[in-house]
């Protein structure tokens, strides 16, 4: 598998980078993004983490992330790190997915060579965070790296968890110096950091301007899109704009593959049709 990023490329004051994130095993996805991703012209491609959990095919598209995404570009997810330690609040069908997971992936002691040891090794020492730019990189928040939910309805001063939306948005937008790039909920969109209002990817149609505002944006989900639009999701920023693609892609094989496998519950496949 040959890297999607254009090799020999100038470098020039703005690059073009590619943000994949939340892959979650599920490869017909992470394939065609890959390819969007090729006809997209990018410099660089970073992946915000949880290559694996929830999907049928986490090996492989561990694989397929090593090979396209530069060494080091990959920052770890919460399914990630569930599946190397402890799927620790976990519900019942995520839980039983990392256990699976782990089996699938792990390299135990007589394995010393060969794409196992490589990939295991390889999930096990991937960062939380990674400056690039002028942005940072996390997978779920600035001050949790790989737990925390930055939702809409926390711009609409509603919390589920008991915490005060506001601080929370406060507290992470203290951190974030110009512009973060986050995944982990699944839903693509931009918390703008003076007025702390959410803009949904209908609002902005595909794409936000960057200015002088702080802002937290959500790259999407490639293999576990949750905000009603079943396509893969993914973004590319240049310095200047954020452009989320929207790639088509065969989920009812994911879906068959899900459906096939006793460890995964099946409504984890339903979900890819929907995009819920
Ligand atoms: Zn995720």
């Amino acid at each position: 598998m040959e890297s999607p990023v254009a090799s020999g490329t100038m470098s020039s004051v703005m690059r073009r980078i590619a943000l994949i994130s939340d892959i979650h095993g599920n490869l017909a996805a992470l394939q065609a993004v890959l390819e969007d991703i090729t006809s997209q012209a990018v410099d660089d491609l970073y992946c915000l983490g949880d290559v694996v959990g929830y999907g049928p095919e986490p090996a492989i598209c561990m694989a397929r992330v090593m090979a396209a995404v530069a060494s080091g570009h990959t920052i770890m997810g919460n399914h990630d790190n569930a599946v190397i330690h402890e799927p620790i609040g976990f519900n019942r069908s995520a839980r039983q997915a990392a256990l699976w997971t782990r089996q699938e992936v792990r390299a135990g002691p007589l394995r010393l060579f060969g794409g196992k040891r490589r990939r295991w090794n390889w999930l096990r020492s991937l960062p939380s965070t990674l400056t690039v730019d002028d942005a940072l990189l996390v997978h779920a928040s600035p001050r949790h790296h790989l737990e925390e939910y930055i939702l809409e309805e926390h711009t609409h001063g509603i919390s589920f968890t008991g915490e005060d939306p506001n601080l929370l948005l406060e507290e992470n937008f203290a951190l974030v110096e110009k512009i973060c790039f986050i995944g982990h909920t699944h839903r693509p969109g931009v918390v703008t950091g003076d007025d702390y209002a959410w803009h949904s990817l209908a609002d902005c149609d595909l794409e936000w301007a960057v200015d002088e505002r702080k802002v937290i944006v959500n790259v999407g989900s490639v293999g576990q899109p949750r905000d009603g639009d079943p396509r893969a999701c993914y973004a590319i920023y240049d310095g200047q704009r954020v452009v989320w693609r929207r790639v088509e892609y065969d989920a009812e094989r994911t879906r068959q593959l899900i459906y096939a496998n006793p460890h995964l519950d099946n409504r984890l496949g339903d979900r890819l049709l929907e995009g819920r």
